[in-house]
């Protein structure tokens, strides 16, 4: 019998009273690691009742104490990112240093929350009217919940609660039931660092839970990422019970290849960013859309494609591991089979990859489709695998009006040596994260993630200063202060004098 996962509640580890539990496999092997318990409604509601409780304390805490928490927390991160990495690798089967990747873009968030004293600054006027002023403060929601998804489950957690707590809110995190272990272990580091009682809890469990965290009355905000109708559902369902919401969805980004770029530099960015982490990244490039001349590279990326293959995720030969679950694996595979039923040319399918020693692995190889049209099921889903979908178009006016045109915002990226087609391109282009000549143009947390269009619903983003915001409520106060010279009459208007 597999160990149960614990839930954090009230401070403590403790195991669930609930008999409904999900088993957490390796995705290379089927071997089931654990089992992570959906926790039940009294469970959650203790909760919600603990960091309702500890809010009323933490609050008070002084806001420089508050960052060192979090100074505590990323040392202890840093000195224990391998080992998170490991039981990571594990349970998402991503290769050891994609694993260390996803522990350190979380770790750059916290570092990030270190600076909240300066971040949580308000704003004054001195003089609004005759001695009198109005000064600004900055002050936390209450509990804030965050829903995250199974394809960083070190790196989307950290972006949540981090900022939220050294706010000086309380936190509950319920993580993706699909690999939940590097979020417990994140929760462990965080007692270790001094947070106290109640300031953090760990709910498990898949929508029953969500659902009741979006509907419970003392609830403040909740954060969401995931894919595009559990977004629209989380959205949807906690404005109308009154919460604040942010909810970053799914895909489908774009990377323009001009005739003029580097071709050795599109080429293997273009493979990293279209197969990297097995393609479960909501940045991965998915589509390449070739401009002119760039048409006529194709065999040189199908060959750089076909040069990559998935591994465990400690044979560092390995370009990426194994999707997550057999289900992702299958629906991948029934993208590639309606891809090539709808007429596009596949020129590598990886449908039938193997990786000797792991039979029971959720492999599937690089895949290039050419001739894809916007009219085709591979060219508008997000697929989410090592899929790379390519299309050919005359100039950047069109690649600009086919990216607009695509209901997805999230990021994009174009590859060139003018500088006048990238002004271009970042100035036209609708969609929330550009780079130019970089493929995953992710922002370092003291910007913001800014998602656009249905990769995003909300309207402060995660990190950066968008998150406080998010993660607080502004207070303005106007003052005056009586003395002999101020005194006046009755004052019978509104107007400040
Ligand atoms: P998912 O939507 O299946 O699950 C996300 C979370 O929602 C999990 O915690 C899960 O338990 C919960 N959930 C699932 N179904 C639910 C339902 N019906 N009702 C309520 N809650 C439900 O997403 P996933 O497969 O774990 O993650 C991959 C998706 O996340 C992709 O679409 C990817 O693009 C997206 N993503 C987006 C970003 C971003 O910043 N925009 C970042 C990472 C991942």
């Amino acid at each position: 019998m597999a160990e149960r996962l614990l839930l954090l509640i009230d401070g403590e580890f403790v195991a669930s009273k609930s008999a409904e539990t999900i088993p957490v496999t390796n995705p290379a092997t089927q071997e089931v690691l654990c089992e992570v318990p959906c926790a039940s409604p009294d469970e959650l509601n203790r909760a919600v009742a603990s960091a309702k409780a500890a809010f009323k304390i933490w609050k008070e805490v002084p806001t420089p104490e508050r960052a060192r928490l979090m100074l505590r927390y990323q040392d202890l991160l840093k000195s224990h990112q391998d080992d998170i990495a490991r039981v990571l690798s594990k349970e998402t089967g991503k290769t050891f240093a994609d694993a260390q990747g996803d522990v350190w873009r979380g770790i750059e968030v916290v570092e990030h929350a270190c600076s909240v004293p300066t971040l949580m600054m308000g704003e004054t006027v001195e003089n609004v009217a005759r001695r009198v002023d109005t000064y600004s403060l900055v002050q936390p929601l209450g509990v804030c919940a965050g829903i995250t998804p199974f394809n960083f489950p070190a790196m989307i957690p950290l972006w949540m609660f981090p900022m939220a707590i050294a706010c000086g809110n309380t936190f509950i995190l319920k993580p993706s039931e699909q690999d939940p272990m590097t979020p417990n272990m994140l929760a462990e580091l965080f007692l270790e660092a001094g947070a106290p009682k109640g300031v953090l809890q760990v709910v498990h469990g898949g929508k029953d839970q969500v659902n009741a965290l979006l509907t419970h009355p003392d609830i403040k905000a909740i954060s969401f990422v995931g894919s595009v109708p559990v977004a629209e559902h989380v959205y949807r369902t906690g404005t109308q019970n009154l919460k604040r919401v942010q909810a970053m969805a799914g895909a489908k980004n774009h990377m323009v290849v001009m005739p003029d770029a580097d071709k050795q530099q599109v080429i293997s960015n273009l493979v990293g960013a279209s197969c990297g982490a097995a393609g479960q990244r909501c940045m991965a490039i998915s589509v390449a859309v070739l401009v002119g001349e760039a048409a006529s590279w194709l065999p040189d990326i199908k060959a750089a494609m076909a040069a990559v293959s998935p591994g465990a995720w400690d044979d560092e030969a390995a370009g990426y591991g194994p999707q997550i679950t057999p289900q992702a694996k299958q629906r991948i595979l029934n993208y590639i089979a309606t891809g090539k039923k709808e007429g596009a040319t596949c020129m590598l399918d990886g449908s039938d990859c193997t990786v000797d020693g792991f039979p029971d692995g959720n492999w599937v190889g690089p895949t290039l489709f050419a001739d894809v049209t916007p009219q085709m099921t591979i060219y508008k889903e997000e697929i989410f695998g090592p899929v790379l979908v390519t299309t050919q178009v005359d100039d950047l006016d069109a690649a600009i009006e086919l990216i607009n045109a695509n209901p997805f915002g999230n990021g994009t990226s174009l590859f060139t040596s003018s500088g006048g087609a990238a002004r271009k391109f970042q100035h036209e282009i609708e969609v929330g994260q550009v780079g130019i000549n970089l493929p995953i143009p992710v922002p370092l947390p003291f910007f913001s993630f800014t998602g656009w269009k249905q990769s995003f619903f909300g309207d402060q983003h995660a990190y950066g200063k968008q998150a406080v915001r998010f993660y607080t409520e502004t207070k303005t106060i106007t003052a005056r202060w009586f003395d002999e010279e101020s005194a006046t009459g009755p004052n019978m208007t509104i107007k400040l004098k």
